[in-house]
């Protein structure tokens, strides 16, 4: 399951660094033609929405690991019930039950 975690926890941050390439290059002046810069704007403001939700993912995972080296993987950080294998199975880095979940 850490593996999991893990494997995942890679996937992200090679993500990341894409979307961070991306903004960098659309940090670059934009093209004259009006049209073209709407588009472009519209292109970042959607990069940045991915990179912070990306960025939250990897903290979220990294909370996750750490509760599993506390030996606290599969105990919700709420309730204290366990998260269960249905729900760690869909979601490695859910560290509530699903009960717990939904009242944020
Ligand atoms: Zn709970």
């Amino acid at each position: 399951m850490r593996a999991g975690l893990q494997r995942r926890r890679e996937q992200y941050a090679e993500q990341l660094k894409r979307l961070e390439y991306d903004q960098q290059r659309s940090a670059a002046p934009l093209s004259a033609d009006f049209a073209e810069q709407a588009a472009e704007t519209e292109n970042d403001e959607v990069v940045d929405a991915l990179a912070h939700r990306t960025r939250t993912a990897i903290r979220q995972i990294d909370h996750a690991l750490r509760r599993d080296d506390a030996g606290q993987w599969d105990e919700c950080e709420r309730c204290g019930q366990p998260i269960g294998e249905a729900r760690h199975g869909k979601l490695p880095e859910a560290t509530r039950c699903s009960a717990c979940a939904d009242e944020r």
